[in-house]
């Protein structure tokens, strides 16, 4: 037994006879310590809007009477609440991908409507970003209103792979500057369905790289916290789309954007029909 933490127990088995039993204990200790970072973290993260929230409203009920001040610190009080919400709802997605006795429902779906999914769900934060978005399918720019186009086919838990995307999008969007464009560019390679993000924002850090996909990780904390970041996204896309049977890879420039890239093993042609119609029926 050559763990780095060693679990000793020892007692009379017989009469004479003495038993030692040695239990490498050092995989429990780290996720002990890994469940302890997490709740740490949370916590944090919680106790920040909500300590907030709570000296905003104080301040209010001292300045009830100016209309200016309550309506500006109520503002605040919106903002603080939102963030919560969102955190709430980012830790409620990260739980739903990392626990294994949540069901999953892999079917077949179409990479193009669930790139489509992800674009709308960011469709509002996108324009109020001033940022736009564009779908590329085998290289051809498709229109808004094309709604015939159908891409390559995968197998995966719909669920998972839009929160994925739609998380992919939102930080493209979050970390670009107005008046340039997020690309999802939808192609098949061999035997993979590509699925690529791509911005032409500030890029990340040679030196970060290795960790953006960690909880609560975010290079510039306040860049994060003023964009409503929640240090989840990345964690919860790289778990959604593993846990499809997929990987999520990362290329990324400072200055000149990223890319973030999903790829996932195709459904050949014979599959896709059958499953449809299994689907469909
Ligand atoms: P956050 O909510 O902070 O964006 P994420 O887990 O989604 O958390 O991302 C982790 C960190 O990776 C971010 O804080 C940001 O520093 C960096 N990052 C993620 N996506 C991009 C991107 N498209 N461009 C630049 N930086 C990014």
């Amino acid at each position: 037994v050559d763990g780095e933490y060693l679990r000793v127990r020892a007692g009379a088995v017989g009469p004479n006879l003495y038993a030692v039993f040695l239990s490498d204990i050092t995989e429990q200790r780290r996720f002990a310590s890994m469940r302890r970072d997490f709740v740490t973290n949370v916590s944090h993260e919680l106790k920040t809007p909500a300590g907030a929230i709570s000296l905003l409203a104080e301040t209010i009920s001292d300045a009830s009477d100016d209309a200016t001040a309550v309506r500006y610190f109520a503002q605040r009080i919106i903002k603080e609440s939102q963030r919560l919400t969102q955190l709430v709802h980012r830790l409620i997605d990260l739980q739903r991908v990392q626990d294994p006795q949540v069901v999953r429902n892999p079917e077949v779906l179409d990479v193009v409507a669930l790139a489509r999914d992800a674009i709308g769900m960011n469709l509002t934060l996108a324009q109020t970003g001033g940022v736009g978005l564009l779908l590329d399918l085998e290289g051809r720019r498709i229109a808004d209103g094309d709604v015939v186009a159908h891409g390559p086919s995968v197998r995966a838990d719909r669920t998972s792979l839009t929160t994925a995307l739609k998380n992919l999008i939102e930080n493209a969007i979050r970390y670009s500057p107005d008046r340039t464009a997020v690309t999802i560019d939808v192609r098949s390679r061999g035997e993979r369905a590509l699925i690529r993000v791509i911005d032409r924002g500030e890029g990340i850090p040679k030196e970060a790289l290795g960790r953006i996909f960690e909880r609560f990780y975010r290079v510039d904390e306040a860049r994060s916290r003023a964009t409503g970041g929640s240090g989840l996204g990345l964690a919860i896309a790289k778990h959604g789309v593993e846990e499809c049977g997929g990987t999520l890879s990362v290329w990324s420039h400072e200055g000149l954007g990223s890319t973030f890239t999903v790829s996932l093993p195709l459904v050949a042609g014979d599959d896709r029909q059958g499953a449809d119609a299994v689907g469909g029926g």
